[in-house]
């Protein structure tokens, strides 16, 4: 009995034996010609997961938080104007984040389950001149998938640079950076791309580079100015030794693994065997007769389920009661809402975590209603 809980939450999820094992191999410099190396192809790994072949990556210490951060400072010089399509806890998170750096806001949301149509969002768009526009790909609060193919389109058809927050999608729901045209896409180590939180991670298109490099004001953030990271990212790929502030070496050590096993199972494969976890974890949930919080299954995530109580049971009793089964779900992360929980599928994941599960709510279920 290896004596530990199954991790199904939406972040931080089950990491591989070998990311781990990276994770904890002795600490290298920096500088040293093996990191440098293992920084250079992580990079360039980036690239392949992100569909991306000419995006500008980066790798930096932090959490997602972090890696929606680096789009907004970068990006926005005060008084430009930004639209964000939100449809849950994060979008109102990037709203907050762009008027710090002076960017006028305009916020289009939906209702709890919804998403928000792209009619609305072109009508908004035709209406004023944005330069940038976010949206969160999947909603880790509700499970809701936005379209970012269409978004991506709109985006070039109205001159506005588009940021997808991933965060709970890069590596797990299908994503074509390039050929749909997204400007930035971004993420964190600890949901599908399999390493333990302290990664901030994105990729850039060109023209974001180019709407950063025209900037006629300093970006007001001192860490994460892309001026201080962008000559380290190109001499990491270059293979050459640099520094602007400590890169987490062991991290990084790991993100190289973890991407080299996406990069091996290949992205259709894994776009298929999150979208066939997530059909298996939605049967269930008919099943036992409770709804999902997505109104639509078409705009239901591959990555994570959120799924409301019956009304007949006390939520954190439930939720009690699959921890004490041996796997960990998630509450709900909507305040006043109708109780809800949430499981995470993605990333490391198997089959027969996704069977666990099930069992283990089964279980719960029953010893509630006995
Ligand atoms: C988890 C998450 C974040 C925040 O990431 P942190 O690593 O917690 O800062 C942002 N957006 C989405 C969609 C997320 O799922």
């Amino acid at each position: 009995m290896k004596g530990r809980s199954l991790l199904m939450i939406p972040g931080p999820i089950e990491f591989e034996p070998e990311v781990l094992r990276a994770l904890g191999a002795p600490t290298t410099s920096h500088v040293a010609p093996n990191f440098i190396e293992t920084f250079g192809n992580s990079l360039e790994l980036m690239r392949t997961v992100w569909m991306a072949p000419t995006g500008q990556p980066f790798i930096i210490s932090g959490s997602g938080t972090l890696a929606m951060d680096l789009a907004g400072a970068n990006l926005i010089e005060p008084g430009d104007k930004a639209l964000v399509v939100s449809t849950g806890y994060f979008g109102e998170r990037y709203a907050n984040l762009l008027s710090r750096y002076g960017a006028q806001v305009t916020i289009v949301s939906a209702e709890m389950g919804h998403v928000v149509g792209i009619d609305e969002i072109e009508t908004v768009l035709k209406a004023d001149q944005y330069k940038l526009l976010t949206f969160t790909h999947v909603d880790t609060s509700t499970g809701v998938r936005m379209d970012p193919q269409a978004i991506g389109a709109l985006g070039k058809k109205y001159g506005v640079l588009t940021v997808l927050d991933g965060v709970c999608s890069v590596a797990g729901e299908e994503i074509r950076q390039e050929e749909w045209g997204l400007d930035v896409v971004l993420t964190a180590s600890q949901k599908a791309i399999g390493v333990p939180p302290g990664l901030a991670l994105l990729v850039a298109s060109q023209a974001a580079m180019k709407a950063f490099h025209s900037r006629s004001t300093p970006v007001s953030n001192y860490y994460g100015d892309w001026s201080n990271w962008l000559p380290i990212m190109e001499a990491y790929e270059a293979r050459k030794p640099s520094y602007f502030a400590t890169p987490p070496v062991n991290h990084v050590a790991a993100l190289e693994v973890s991407l080299e096993m996406i990069a091996a199972e290949g992205m259709e494969a894994r776009f298929a065997r999150h979208k066939e976890f997530a059909d298996t974890f939605r049967s269930a949930v008919k099943g036992w007769d409770m709804s999902i919080v997505p109104r639509e299954e078409s705009n239901s995530a591959n990555t994570l389920t959120a799924v409301y109580y019956p009304e007949d049971l006390d939520g954190n009793d439930f939720r009690m009661k699959v921890v004490k089964a041996g796997v960990i779900i998630a509450g709900g992360l909507l305040k006043g809402k109708p109780g809800y929980f949430r499981v995470g599928h993605m990333g490391a994941v198997n089959r027969n975590d996704i069977h666990a599960t099930i069992t283990a709510i089964d279980h719960a279920l029953k010893q509630c209603r006995s």
